[in-house]
């Protein structure tokens, strides 16, 4: 078998009981070793049982988080979608369709830009200039399918909810490579 690396002390050990065997054979490291993974094993039972009893608003809470964290990360060094001016600080992310009118699109990727605070909450969104600014971000078509999609029902099923926050956790770790 060939030489590992011991996950403890860092010491290169020549595998004895199969190649899975993550440390030496010094007994502190094996020690040290098995009361980690123990934690690391109750860490993740308390997990699943808090993901368990999560409530739906609170599901709903984490994909607000995900999902704003994923326009930061998606606009960074953007400007804003209206007024162009760079992004720089505390910024918002601003809805081209409201939430208040179309609900069904709070959580679309094509309709929410980071905005600056001043066209977002002192010029309502600024929105003559918010058309402007979507159609070169996303293109004619995408906008076109956005406009399409306004009017459909809300349906956002707590599996739906739980999608869309794995997938934008996705979206983010890709963004970020
Ligand atoms: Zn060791
Ligand atoms: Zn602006």
């Amino acid at each position: 078998m060939r030489n590992k690396k011991c996950k403890i002390c860092r010491q290169e050990f020549i595998p004895k009981y199969s190649t899975m065997q993550a440390t030496c054979e010094n007994i502190e490291c094996m020690i040290t070793y098995s009361s980690k993974q123990k934690d690391k094993k109750i860490k993740r039972e308390l997990k699943e049982v808090k993901e368990r009893n999560k409530s739906v608003s609170q599901w709903r809470k984490e994909l607000q988080q995900v999902f704003n964290q994923f326009i930061r990360v998606r606009d960074q060094g953007k400007g804003c979608i209206s007024c162009g001016r760079p992004l720089q600080g505390k910024y918002d992310a601003g809805h081209f369709y409201s939430v208040g009118s179309y609900p069904n699109l709070r959580f679309h990727e094509w309709n929410v830009f980071g905005q600056c605070v001043s066209c977002n909450q002192h010029k309502h969104g600024n929105l003559l200039e918010y058309a402007i600014g979507i159609e070169k971000r996303i293109g004619k078509a995408k906008l076109e399918e956005l406009k399409s999609l306004r009017n459909d029902r809300l349906s956002m099923p707590l599996d739906k909810i739980k999608e869309l926050i794995y997938e934008y956790k996705d979206k983010i770790k890709e963004l970020k490579k």
